[in-house]
């Protein structure tokens, strides 16, 4: 590799923690190919907090929502970097970094392919423009000791044995609600323990008497930590396509990943998780575009006036088996269609 930078800035605003923790492998890779660069994240909160212990991260700045041209121009004026890698082009961001004329990859979605899955193609644009060598590894999130230590002990509180189903049901948009909890929860009660849930979301069910062990609410870190825990014993964490199913992944938990109107080739997790796709024949579904389908802002559904119609797809029978054969338990076999990314 022909160029090397004293000091890197990676700018995420794209607004999610799921999308923080799509780049994590692209600034790691960044990080070993530049070993001896400063290499500092630009991100909002809360997700910025993921990489507080990050070795790889020199420094985390934070941008306010709303406000994340005038963050970057202040980032760029405050110590102004030799390399820019920004995922993020809106409110002319794009032309900003490009303007200042250092070098700059500001084009990260360029003629991305139905089913190359977003953190990889990072990382093979990356490769293109010589910054960093080819070979991929997921996100990871980095936790320090003291915090797995808490988590095991918050773990051993709600769940003193065996390998936790963790639920994940809120999802910051309508349009990746699944209908089905309540159905799923008193499966596995009646085959086990009840789940845990992870508290909160602004679109959490309703359980309807379901039996279910709400966790006890905390910060994405401390709920980090548990999910790493879940992962030491052997649990596994399900839910849409969203942040916290990423986090879980990211600390090494096994997931199942319940995918909708995201296409799981496209976004779903590495391998070992168990990714699900409802209606995988949607023609509505717009897999390098997502933002512009017509389902996405609103939840508005061609196909069901009930709601998504992939999401509701996916039947309890079929997430249940699934997790399964995650924990090792054996299970029937899925009726929603299994995506496996490619390792
Ligand atoms: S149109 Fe309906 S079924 Fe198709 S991706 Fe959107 S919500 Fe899912």
């Amino acid at each position: 590799m022909a160029e090397r930078f004293r000091d890197i800035l990676v700018v995420d605003l794209l607004g999610g923690i799921g999308d923080l923790c799509m780049v994590l492998p692209a600034v790691h890779a960044l990080h070993r190919a530049h070993p001896g660069a400063a290499l500092r994240v630009l991100t909002h909160a809360p997700g910025a907090d993921l990489l507080r212990s990050d070795r790889a991260v020199t420094e985390v700045r934070r941008a306010e929502r709303h406000r994340e041209r005038a963050a970057v121009v202040a980032e760029l004026d405050r110590c102004p970097p030799d390399l820019v890698v920004s995922t993020t082009r809106f409110d002319g961001i794009a032309e900003e970094i490009e303007a200042r004329g250092m070098r700059s990859v500001t084009d990260m979605w360029r003629r991305p392919p139905d089913d190359e899955p977003v953190a990889r193609r990072y990382v093979a644009i990356l490769a293109a423009e010589g910054l960093v060598e080819g070979g991929y590894r997921p996100p990871s999130i980095h936790l320090t000791a003291a915090e797995q230590a808490v988590a095991d002990r918050t773990l051993s509180g709600v769940a003193p044995s065996g390998a936790p189903v963790v639920l994940v049901p809120g999802a910051g948009m309508a349009v990746k609600r699944w209908p089905h909890w309540p159905r799923l929860a008193s499966a596995l009660a009646r085959s086990g323990e009840p789940p845990l849930v992870v508290a909160g979301g602004g679109s959490a069910p309703g359980w309807g008497g379901a039996p279910v062990r709400p966790l006890p609410p905390t910060d994405l870190r401390s709920l980090a930590a548990l999910f790493a825990a879940v992962g030491r014993r052997g649990g596994v964490v399900v839910g849409p396509d969203t942040g916290p199913v990423r986090v879980a992944a990211a600390v090494g938990a096994r997931t199942v990943g319940l995918f909708g109107p995201t296409l799981a080739a496209r976004y779903g997790l590495d391998p070992p998780a168990l990714d699900l796709q409802g209606l995988p024949g949607c023609t509505h579904r717009r897999p390098t575009a997502i933002t512009e389908q017509v389902c996405w802002w609103q939840a508005a559904c061609p196909l069901s006036t009930a709601g998504p119609a992939c999401m509701a797809d996916i039947e309890p029978g079929a997430v249940h088996a699934a997790l399964a054969r995650v924990v090792g338990r054996g299970g029937p076999p899925t009726d929603a269609v299994e995506v496996r990314a490619s390792g």
